[in-house]
């Protein structure tokens, strides 16, 4: 009797044992059947995130390569601006602020020309060389000005599925470069991945430890910095210290990376993006 009932406890144990297996099998499937995000690599400090249908550009319209930096090749402008795929369907362009490798007025006033549903988040800077340019109310009607200085309160900002949260980091180089405000991005998709984009950002730890309780407010999952982060023991201490992100791709690489990436890389011990066009899985933290 005893045997019996051992038995009978034993085998809905193994049926229970089944059942969550087979529970978590099928979580598990879920898991992996959400689309994949990817980050894409466009040049300089230029990327494509995307997950699960939201995609956003940061800094992918320039023309000034100072003789130094990537340019986005030709064929990848072009198919921005026609939205091909993986081009299709962008939300919001993310420009970290003035500087001509990061920010040009023709080629992206043509992209918004051609692709009247995307939005722009600038600083005032950029708003104010766009409007120069020649820029109609149509297209800046879609732009928003952040008119934010490194001592400056953060701003929280949403456009659809997107929050887009947005400091002032003081830009590399000190003082002579006060005059020009450098935001830094951190941006959540469909609530599912979070990636900050620090632009221009100088290794600069007061500037960081300001803006702690703006650090601490969300995890993120990605970071791209400028490569001098990665490059150096303070800025990597400073970013896992305040962003502490699950992945790290060092962006605003010089053009002679390209081609040699594996070599950069190794060399500095980090993930980069150098050849524009590569892309890279997104991670998530669970
Ligand atoms: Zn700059
Ligand atoms: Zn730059």
């Amino acid at each position: 009797m005893i045997e019996k009932l051992l038995n009978t406890s034993v085998s809905a144990f193994v049926a229970m044992t089944l059942s969550i297996a087979a529970v978590a099998a099928a979580i598990d499937v879920r898991a992996h059947q959400q689309p994949a995000g990817e980050a894409r690599y466009l040049g300089n400090e230029g990327i494509m995130v995307a997950l699960a249908g939201h995609k956003v550009l940061v800094d992918a319209f320039y023309a000034q390569s100072f003789s130094t930096y990537p340019l986005v090749p030709e064929h990848l402008v072009t198919d921005m601006i026609s939205g091909r795929p993986p081009f299709d369907n962008v939300a919001a362009v993310l420009v970290s602020h003035v500087h001509g490798d990061h920010f040009s007025p023709a080629p992206m006033l043509a992209y918004l020309r051609a692709q009247p549903q995307v939005r722009v988040f600038c600083p005032q800077q950029v708003f104010d060389q766009l409007q120069q340019a020649g820029a109609g109310l149509d297209i800046l009607e879609r732009v928003t000005a952040i008119d934010l200085e490194p001592g400056d309160a953060p701003e929280q900002l949403h456009s659809g599925d997107l929050e887009i949260d947005v400091v002032a980091l003081p830009h590399a180089g000190g003082e002579r470069m006060a005059d020009v405000h450098n935001l830094s991005f951190r941006v959540t998709l469909g609530n599912r991945h979070t990636f900050v984009h620090l632009g221009d950002a100088a290794v600069d730890r007061p500037a960081f430890a300001r803006h702690q309780l703006f650090w601490a407010a969300r995890s993120v999952d990605t970071a791209f910095p400028p490569y001098w982060f990665v490059d150096d023991e303070t800025g990597l201490r400073l970013l896992q210290d305040y962003l502490a992100p699950g992945q790290t791709i060092g962006i605003h690489v010089p053009a002679a990376a390209a081609g040699q990436g594996d070599a950069w890389r190794d060399q500095l011990g980090a993930d980069l993006f150098t050849d524009p066009g590569e892309f890279r899985r997104l991670e998530h933290r669970h």
